[in-house]
């Protein structure tokens, strides 16, 4: 199978066991082995596979630091396959690249929604793809770095920094990396508004050049998901129309 093949050629490029996994679900061989190529060049190590069903079974036997998953795929769906694993403790978390081919606004909105960290419109650049998957792990990696122990709190929330916790009411929240990073910075400038594209860059952690790329209805979509996860917390989290969004902690609360 091509999945053997293709696991065979990265393991003999790269050896190195520290470096990120990534998995690939994408059908069509020709961009799954462009993809795998880059990635292998940039040091990732990398296994594809070509079916959704063959996805999760590779997840199953061990998961990767990444998951880049192609919406169009036969059988199982992208989106079944995103759902299923958000949907399990043990997956909730894992960050996802979505490739959609599909052009329309809707399709990209409902990735998003689903838990994807971020997606990219076929045709994309290899560089464009290596630069989104290194953001996408620098953000989920760097909470964990961010060593020092800090807590960060507001009233019934509490946000440990370095543990990559998130409590409201003591109850922990289940929140994606990107979301965690969304609600890190809304926490640490409190009552200032911040726009979209310095959201971007702060809790997306990407250089100017990816910002300009990742379109800012991307955070739009996360602060909606943030949004839902805080429940009656929720509304703390301001639009502030024509400019982007604010943590309003109410009066009296510390
Ligand atoms: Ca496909």
């Amino acid at each position: 199978m091509n999945t053997v093949v293709l696991r065979e050629i990265m393991s003999a490029t790269n050896e190195t066991s520290s470096a990120p996994r990534v998995l690939v679900v994408e059908d069509e061989p020709d961009i799954a082995a462009l993809i795998a190529y880059q990635l292998t060049r940039e040091g990732f190590r990398v296994e594809t596979a070509s079916t959704g069903d063959q996805g999760l079974a590779a997840i199953d036997r061990e998961q990767p630091d990444l998951l880049v998953l192609d919406r169009m795929l036969p059988g199982l769906s992208g989106d079944e396959v995103l759902r299923s694993l958000r949907s399990e403790d043990s997956t909730r978390n894992l960050p996802v690249l979505i490739l959609t081919a599909r052009r329309e606004q809707e399709d990209r909105i409902e990735g998003l929604e689903l838990g994807a960290d971020d997606y990219l419109t076929k045709p994309f650049s290899p560089r464009e793809l290596v630069l989104r998957v290194q953001s996408i792990l620098r953000r989920s990696d760097a909470p964990g770095a961010d060593a020092g122990g800090r807590l960060l709190r507001a009233g019934r929330l509490s946000v440990d920094v370095t543990a990559h916790e998130v409590t409201l009411d003591g109850e922990e929240l289940n929140l994606t990396p990107t979301e965690f990073r969304l609600l890190q910075a809304l926490l640490e400038r409190r009552g200032r508004t911040q726009s979209r594209r310095q959201l971007l860059e702060r809790a997306w952690d990407v250089e100017s050049e990816v910002a300009d790329r990742i379109q800012t209805r991307t955070v739009d979509m996360h602060v909606r998901r943030l949004r839902s996860k805080l429940g009656d917390l929720g509304d703390w989290v301001e639009t502030v129309r024509g400019f982007g969004y604010r943590l309003k902690v109410p009066e009296g609360v510390d």
